[in-house]
């Protein structure tokens, strides 16, 4: 019996994994990838399936721990966003040698504009050079189909596998048509054979020649060949594309009505593209059009510059999102039709992020401001990435980079003889993923900084999931809990204290206690500890008063500027602040911000 369900792309891959009978999920999350594991979680619980799934501290430990379940026989995935997969690809490079005796799929889902990322990686050029087969879904329906797709490869070839969607996959919602679930009924059993699980150099060499093999095998599988979509007609040109290009391009082979013209392909393996479908095209078409996100990894498969335009010729923009618009220009090109005219849409911008109203991170950002006019700040990935706009985040690198970078700066400065205060954030769970190693450094080497974790008690700019430190587990259950200050002091730190942000003023005076040891002992540690003032809210948390602007405003501007609540908006008219009851928490602390005192509890005086 039929069970359509509308899905979104994510929350389909998820149904696809559990109904394929994935054992073993894990996860660190990073948009636009991060429903998959709450999904899976979801419909484990729905399906009554026996699974282990978790939030792993980082992707490196996510991918090892799914890998580990299927070299015992079991189907495993992990998922995470694409710089993700940076940090995993250590042991990914090193699985594709060693291989899986269950199904691994390893779901790397790419940000192409990009949207909410530090690059715009195509994460299936990593997979090339993992030698990992890819599979790039069009919609959230062939996601979820390919995500079964996936583990068959797998164990038919002994090898981990890449599903790759993009943002507008995994975004996209659609009516799916969801087949039952079929129980997971394997046991884990893992065969001992070092030779191949713990494999030296010698024997590397020979897991490199057998996977060698392998994707010259997997590059004829039947059930990964590309589509042609109009198999009637008998042109000379053709448009090969795979991922969300090729869902624009189908649409628009229909609107510009080519479709008896020039044929279209969809490629569902990018890599290893089959090697059957290279010499069709090359020994067939005159012409050949590639449309792929984000590299050009079909196009330099194919590889005959004469007759193939792409990413790599020039023919197609060589960076940025292929948007409908983009892909109309292209194929109207391509067709000899008049290319329509008229400005692109925009790529980016749109309205300047802020953090929320009530986020102590605005207060944490504040302070080091006051601490350090001078300072140097660097920072990491998350949502108080924000801090730019309060001209307190100098640097943004990646995942722990903030720690590194804060040591970096102290040693360069240090060879010029000059002292410079370093003030670091970063935040609780960026710290647990990726930013103990360089603090451990940092004590060995003798760095001077102080670091702020701006701990929220949650991994909010992804979807609130929960981080090492609050003893829950990605179903909801109980699990341990890390002690950040323990693990912060077993790093070697002397200094490492712990405050609320909002109470500014002695916030600010330990920031300055901080500073004093760092210049002079080395690194000093401020836990920043406040719970995330959306979760507060939305566990129900009440107001605790309202705050009110007095007739002292003078419209000087300080509190709208310097410390940008967007609760604080500032009315022209009567050159003067007023507060957005609808959005302000009450938490007060832009009371201590206002240099003329006119910001105060509702008693203190005019509402505003
Ligand atoms: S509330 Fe205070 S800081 Fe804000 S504009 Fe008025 S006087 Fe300036
Ligand atoms: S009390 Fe002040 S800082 Fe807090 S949310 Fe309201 S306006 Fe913003």
């Amino acid at each position: 019996m039929s069970n359509r369900i509308l899905m979104q792309g994510n929350d389909a891959i998820a149904r696809g994994l559990v109904e394929a009978g994935c054992a073993v999920a894990a996860s660190y999350p990073g948009t636009p990838a991060s429903e998959i594991l709450s999904s899976i979680d979801r419909w484990r619980k729905k399906c009554g399936a026996t699974m282990h799934v978790e939030w792993a501290v980082n992707e490196k430990v996510a991918l090892e721990i799914a890998y580990t379940a299927a070299i015992t026989g079991l189907r495993a995935a992990v998922s995470m966003k694409q710089v993700g997969l940076n940090v995993a690809s250590d042991p990914l490079l090193s699985a594709a040698y060693l291989g899986v005796t269950g199904g691994f799929l390893v779901v790397s889902a790419d940000d192409p504009g990009p949207h909410s990322s530090q690059t715009e990686q195509d994460s299936r050029l990593l997979a090339m050079m993992a030698k990992v087969p890819v599979l790039d879904p069009a919609s959230p329906a062939q996601a979820m189909a390919l995500a079964g797709t996936g583990f068959e490869l797998s164990e038919a070839f002994g090898v981990p596998v890449m599903l790759r969607p993009t943002t507008r996959v995994c975004h996209a919602s659609q009516d799916v048509d969801a087949p039952p679930f079929l129980p997971p009924v394997r046991e884990a059993r893992f065969v001992k054979d070092p030779a191949r699980w713990a494999a030296t150099p010698v024997h590397r060499r020979l897991l490199h020649d057998r996977l060698a093999e392998k994707i010259a095998a997997i590059a004829s599988w039947p059930a990964t060949a590309p589509i042609r979509v109009n198999p009637e007609v008998s042109p000379t040109k053709a448009v090969v594309a795979s991922g969300v290009a090729f869902a624009h391009a189908r649409e628009l082979f229909g609107e510009l009505g080519i479709s008896g013209r020039i044929a279209l392909f969809q490629v569902i393996q990018p890599y290893p593209l089959h090697a059957a479908f290279i010499d069709h095209l090359l020994e067939t078409y005159a012409e050949i059009l590639v449309l792929e996100e984000s590299a050009p990894v079909i196009e330099m498969q194919v590889a005959d510059r004469r007759r193939v335009h792409g990413r790599m010729t020039g023919a197609v923009p060589g960076t940025g999102e292929l948007l409908p618009e983009i892909i109309e220009r292209l194929l109207s090109r391509f067709a000899g039709l008049p290319v329509p005219g008229g400005a692109l849409p925009a790529q980016g911008g749109g309205r300047r992020p802020t953090l929320c109203p009530g986020c102590a991170h605005r207060s944490s950002f504040y302070a080091i401001r006051m601490a350090a006019p001078a300072g140097i700040y660097p920072s990491d990935i998350g949502c108080y990435t924000l801090g730019i706009n309060l001209d307190a985040v100098d640097t943004v690198l990646c995942m722990g980079a903030a720690v590194s970078q804060a040591a970096g700066f102290d040693y360069a400065y240090r060879l010029s003889g000059k002292q410079v205060d370093i003030i670091a954030t970063i935040g609780d769970s960026t710290f647990y993923h990726a930013g103990i190693p360089p603090l451990i450094d940092a004590v060995v080497q003798g760095a001077r900084f102080v670091l702020v974790i701006l701990d929220n008690g949650t991994t909010a700019m992804t979807g609130n999931q929960p981080t090492a430190g609050t003893g829950i587990g990605a179903g909801g259950e109980t699990t341990a809990a890390v002690d950040m200050e323990g693990l912060v002091r077993a790093c070697g730190v002397r200094f490492c204290r712990t405050a609320n942000p909002d109470r500014l003023p002695e916030f600010i005076a330990l920031l300055k206690e901080a500073l004093v040891h760092a210049r002079e002992r080395g690194v000093a540690v401020v836990v920043a500890r406040q719970p995330c003032a959306m979760v507060a809210l939305a566990d129900g948390g009440k107001k605790p008063g309202s705050i009110v602007i007095t007739g002292e405003c003078t419209g000087c501007r300080h509190c709208v500027d310097q410390f940008e609540c967007p609760a604080l908006v500032f009315d022209e008219a009567a050159n003067r602040v007023r507060i957005d009851e609808m959005i302000c928490t009450g938490c007060g602390v832009c009371v201590h911000v206002c240099p003329e005192g006119a910001i105060g509890p509702e008693s203190a005086g005019e509402d505003s």
